[in-house]
């Protein structure tokens, strides 16, 4: 319990890539929730749709493999994404607190609009947007592919700079990002959801989160 006596969130989480440079500005720590109650015509992450399965976790756990991917790998931030944030909101704000103890940047994509977000009437919603550094918000629309500006999925989504910590710059401008790796056998792909990456998904196989106290990296 923490000191106003509530438990901590328990995180639902589908993946993680302690770090990536193919989900926001410079390397960054990706967590992807497991649960959307959105569905998007052709999102590329079908897997991580339904509330049942993924793998929880406390935000202590992920905050000290965060520190682990700080030191190490030289990330700058933690990127939320889906599996739907704002769903799994006490959690994706507690991770993001966390983050900026660190001083970490946070970068969260959502199926919701900024709007709908600040029309929410709960807490956690209201605290991740206030530490929240990078929204982009909207629906995936697959009819309005984006190509134009990296690590964005379709062009009726919005990049909110909610900080000043970043600025629209020329990372911004560059063709769309796709990682690919293989790791003691097993493959695994984020970033931009081209279509000739499809192919690529059907190979992908979940890979167990390490667990407490293991090197995670
Ligand atoms: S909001 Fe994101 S995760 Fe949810 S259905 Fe749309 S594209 Fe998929």
């Amino acid at each position: 319990m923490d000191e106003a006596g509530t438990e901590p969130p328990i995180l639902s989480v589908a993946q993680v890539v302690p770090c990536t440079e193919a989900e926001g500005p410079g390397r960054r720590f990706a967590v992807w929730f497991q649960g959307c109650p959105l569905r998007c015509p052709g999102c590329c992450n079908p897997e991580f749709l339904p509330f049942a399965g993924g793998e929880r976790r406390t935000v202590d756990e992920l905050a000290g493999w965060m520190a682990r991917a700080r030191d190490a790998d030289g990330i700058e931030g933690i990127t939320l994404l889906g599996g739907e944030p704002l769903a799994h909101a006490a959690g994706a704000a507690a991770l993001a607190a966390a983050a900026r103890d660190l001083g970490l940047s946070v970068m969260v994509f959502s199926g919701y609009t900024l709007e709908q977000l600040r029309g929410r009437t709960d807490q956690a919603a209201a605290d991740l947007l206030a530490r929240t550094d990078i929204l982009v918000d909207g629906p995936y629309l697959r009819g309005q592919p984006d190509t134009e500006r990296r690590w964005v999925g379709s062009r009726n989504q919005r990049i909110h700079f909610l900080t000043d910590r970043y600025q629209y710059d020329d990372r911004w401008g560059r063709r769309n990002t796709l990682e690919i790796r293989l790791t003691d056998g097993e493959l695994s792909v984020n970033g931009f959801p081209a279509r000739d990456a499809v192919g690529l998904w059907k190979g992908w196989t979940r890979k167990p989160l390490p667990t407490a106290g293991a090197d995670a990296r």
